[in-house]
């Protein structure tokens, strides 16, 4: 989670009606004469997937299966060069199509054969592929590229940070733009082969496993390579190089946990530990939750002291930034991002204004994991949230279901989506709430869902109907009522497990 770039700065002017929807196939028109064409022309692939917050993320025309991602990084210089190979699959016939890119494209093929390329909008390559695609056709796309990715900036921006001792490609909602050429949009995952060639005595970790050893190449280098086989956001896949401890080991349930501390974090390198440490505790009781953790590998890496100032829930391996360990261990943060793993990676928003369905229910985990913890109640928790926002305060005013493309992360989202889920919690009981969460990972493991789909599956399972609920804490602004009976007489007291729940959520959420 991080800086957003809003809509107004990014849009593009997305030209052909029906290219909103992705993969509308080239539609029959009428002709002047009434009767429709019988087979269109092949279509451009629209710009961007229709997202209702940042129109021109992802594009239409094709889906991704796999991504290879070849690199070679300098840290000194911040140079990366590379060769990008896309498995994709064709979904309508096409004259060109997009791919969200920022660094120089030295060439593009399709099947081998040489493509034209040019850039459009902020962040978009248009590839004009040398023969026709045809929908439902096979495609390798090989594109070569380099470029500096903490000067490739978008708005004054770059999701790719450069540190002392390399660089952590960590952003939400767009990362891909600076290190590979993607479909950007959580509506198309993929599986991942991601190496990186560095000078030997530099670490690289990203997703997944290792399916061979770091290997020496010529120069005194050597290579990395990591591989993710569960499907796969664009904005979960993420870089960490620099100079890291990396610790393995195996889970209780027999999985490799790798987990990864900058040896820049010194006196904080213990908290870090401490925490980052109990990933594969908290996931085993995460389990018992949300249902079978869904990837094949575990961990999470505490970035340097001069990286990101948050924390990202990167799939099979949340990195964190510095902040987190300033007061000692922090677990919170670590419930909160490996929540994630169902609740954001695993099943991801249809479109970004759903980010309730992440942030919220990753903040109620905290809430669970303290009374776990035996520090507060989520009922406490609750109590000592809603009376610490007074009715007056504009947190209120900011709609958790719909909070607006420059506010995904705003704290409404995380402290009132928490609140929101003790509210469904209250309303249909612990049996119905504990079913309707592994229920929810369960039918919609791999993919995508919406706010929607969530209360459906809600009423469905408690035979409630739960739209005022809904309604009222989710897209309506001000502080909600609490029935008469649910009012405390005297002002709560603080639990104990807030100081470090809000410490993390200072730094998570802005
Ligand atoms: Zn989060």
């Amino acid at each position: 989670m991080r800086r957003v770039l809003t809509a107004a700065t990014t849009a593009l002017t997305l030209t052909t009606a029906g290219t909103m929807l992705a993969g509308t196939p080239g539609q029959a028109a009428p002709t002047a004469w009434g009767r429709p064409v019988v087979s269109a022309a092949p279509q451009p692939g629209a710009p961007g997937l229709g997202d209702s917050y940042f129109p021109d993320y992802g594009n239409g025309g094709y889906d991704v299966g796999h991504y290879d991602v070849r690199l070679r990084y300098e840290p000194a210089t911040d140079r990366l060069t590379g060769t990008t190979t896309i498995l994709a699959t064709a979904t309508q016939d096409l004259s060109t199509f997009n791919l969200d890119f920022l660094l120089d494209v030295e060439s593009i093929r399709v099947n081998g054969w040489a493509a034209t390329t040019s850039t459009a909008g902020t962040h978009e390559v248009v590839v004009t592929p040398a023969r026709t695609v045809t929908k439902g056709q096979q495609l390798t796309i090989v594109v070569r590229y380099s470029g500096v990715p903490s000067e490739a900036l978008v708005d004054g921006y770059t999701g790719w940070t450069r540190t002392d001792d390399g660089a952590l490609a960590v952003n939400e909602p767009e990362s891909a733009w600076w290190w590979f050429p993607s479909n950007d949009h959580p509506l198309d995952k993929a599986t991942y082969d991601i190496s990186v060639s560095v000078p030997t005595g530099v670490e690289v970790i990203s997703n997944g496993v290792q399916p061979t050893p770091p290997l020496a190449e010529a120069g005194n280098r050597t290579r990395w390579s990591w591989r993710t086989t569960s499907p796969t956001a664009t904005y979960l896949a993420f870089l960490a190089i620099g100079q890291y401890d990396i610790v393995t080991d195996t889970s209780p349930g027999g999985q490799p946990v790798i987990n990864a501390y900058s040896t820049s974090l010194g006196a904080r390198g213990p908290a870090a530990r401490a925490s980052i440490g109990r990933t594969a505790e908290i996931l085993d009781w995460e389990s018992g939750l949300f249902g079978p953790y869904p990837f094949e590998a575990q961990g999470g890496v505490a970035g340097p002291v001069d990286g990101i100032g948050f924390a990202l829930e990167t799939q099979t391996r949340p990195v964190y930034g510095p902040g987190f360990w300033d007061g000692g261990a922090n677990t919170y943060v670590v419930a909160h991002e490996n929540a994630h793993q169902w609740f954001g990676d695993s099943v991801s928003v249809a479109e970004w204004r759903n980010i309730w369905l992440n942030e919220g229910f990753a903040s109620y985990a905290e809430w669970l994991w303290s009374e776990e913890q035996g520090e507060g109640t989520a009922q406490e928790i609750f109590d000592f949230a809603y009376a610490g926002y007074g009715a007056n305060q504009g947190f209120w005013q900011v709609l958790p279901g719909d909070p607006g493309a420059g506010r995904i992360f705003h704290p409404a989202v995380y402290d009132r989506g928490a609140m929101t889920l003790h509210q469904l919690r209250l309303a249909v009981g612990d049996d119905a709430f504990f079913e309707i969460l592994p229920a929810w990972t369960a039918e919609h493991r791999y993919g995508n869902g919406t706010i929607e789909q969530f209360q459906a599956l809600a009423e469905r399972i408690s035979g409630l109907d739960l739209d005022d609920l809904f309604t009222a804490w989710l897209f309506t602004a001000g502080r909600p009522e609490l029935a008469t009976t649910a009012r405390k007489a005297a002002p709560p007291t603080e639990p104990k497990s807030w100081d470090k729940i809000r410490e993390a959520h200072n730094l998570m959420s802005h």
